[in-house]
């Protein structure tokens, strides 16, 4: 799977204070190894939101190549 950017802050808070972790999160998941980022579920969860984002991903650029050359065609410029 190729590299890909997560660039995620934890979501989670400092019970001393309140304010947020702000460190950066594990990829794929939504809080960092301190907050549960290294929990297996929170792990598998990564996983499966970083495969389909990489499928997703991949399709887009497909449609997106498809819809150019259909649009090379017909005078309309994609995407807009
Ligand atoms: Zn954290």
């Amino acid at each position: 799977m190729p590299r890909q950017t997560w660039g995620v802050r934890c979501r989670a808070h400092r019970t001393s204070d309140g304010q947020p972790c702000a460190a950066w999160s594990v990829r794929g998941a939504y809080v960092c190894v301190k907050h549960g980022g290294a929990a297996p579920q929170v792990r598998a969860k990564a996983e499966y939101r970083m495969v389909m984002a990489g499928i997703w991903n991949q399709a887009e650029r497909r449609l997106v190549k498809r819809l150019r050359a259909l649009g090379s065609g017909s005078g309309i410029a994609w995407p807009p």
